[in-house]
């Protein structure tokens, strides 16, 4: 929880009855549980697996709140962006056709394998990554990659008085990180770009708002709290926090502001091969506006028949 010294305050006013990285908690301990005996459960990370899918659906049982800690569980996060693809594309890329594969023989993880020794088994993988209020109901969500401790102290202290806000809130400020921003002020109020850029392709100015040096800059759409870690390390935001409150999808709010910028030159209109060449040098246009929120975004996918598991 990043806590560092405050996580004995809170283990002195709470019985941690399981955490998986620290603590040597089993399922079994849970089951064994009344329903509603954890006052809260904090669950981190998407749904793509059987197993995931039952223990959140275990900890709902046993929980009175259910908090998604971090973009994953959230919004599901940079896994998220696996549902580009298929299950079979997937398995196929990384057991078959990776070039640094031992075994080019494509052979695939399977649920079950006999082996001398016995049955050995695998959890399903399905063929979407689910955030966890897809899966589960959700009462609260702690943003960001991952949120930082001010928010889970907030939080905890919140849970710990009972000053909680309404079910279903995102327990972080509701602005956007544009309007917390150090670099706010050197934003012009009417952007366009010449030219998209990478960071790694120029000197970056450590002042300036990133949009206005051609760098895209997740800000405009993303939710404000983080303490803006990454534009104080000179890099542009990515989108963690994910969208302003009730802004609507943050994928489409970011492709908006892009196309908005990228239709002027100065005072001038662009030419349509202008407007093209500066769209070709967006690098995963898809995947850079939708990096952390392709699970809740409203792009849908064809269904593939026969692949298995949810679709
Ligand atoms: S676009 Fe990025 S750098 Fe510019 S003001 Fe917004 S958050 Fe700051
Ligand atoms: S600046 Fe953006 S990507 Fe970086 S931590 Fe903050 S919200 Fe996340």
């Amino acid at each position: 929880m990043d806590l560092n010294e405050a996580l004995l305050t809170v283990a002195d006013a709470v019985d941690i009855v399981l955490w998986p990285v620290a603590l040597d908690f089993k399922r079994k301990h849970v089951e064994a549980m009344d329903d509603n005996e954890i006052a809260v459960s904090f669950i981190n990370g998407a749904v793509r697996l059987d197993e995931q899918c039952e223990m959140v659906e275990l900890l709902r049982r046993k929980s009175q709140l259910i908090v998604a800690f971090g973009a994953c569980a959230h919004l599901g996060g940079i896994p998220g962006l696996g549902n580009f693809y298929s299950k079979k594309t997937i398995f196929e890329t990384a057991y078959a056709n990776s070039p640094s594969l031992d075994d080019s023989a494509g052979t695939l993880p399977q649920q079950r394998s006999q082996v001398p020794e016995g049955e050995l088994t695998l959890p399903k993988f399905y063929d979407t990554v689910q955030t966890l209020d897809q899966t589960i109901d959700v009462d609260y969500y702690l943003p960001g990659c991952p949120p930082p401790p001010d928010l889970i102290q907030s939080a905890v202290e919140a849970i710990l008085t009972g000053n909680l806000p309404e079910k279903g809130a995102v327990l972080a400020p509701a602005k956007a990180l544009c309007d917390t921003c150090p670099r706010a002020d050197s934003k012009p109020e009417r952007l366009s770009v010449d030219d998209v850029r990478r960071p790694w392709e120029i000197k970056i100015d450590p002042e300036t708002c990133f949009l206005a040096q051609g760098l895209i800059c997740a800000g405009p759409a993303t939710r404000t709290g983080c303490g803006e870690t990454c534009i104080r390390a000179n890099q542009p935001c990515r989108g963690c926090f994910g969208p302003v409150a009730d802004a609507g999808e943050q994928g489409a709010r970011m492709l908006s502001m892009v196309a908005s910028i990228l239709g002027v030159d100065g005072e001038d209109e662009m030419s349509d091969d202008q407007v093209q060449r500066l769209i070709d040098r967006i690098a995963d246009p898809a995947g850079t506006f939708y990096r952390y929120s392709l699970p809740v975004s409203t792009l849908k996918r064809k269904r593939i028949q026969g692949l298995g598991g949810q679709e």
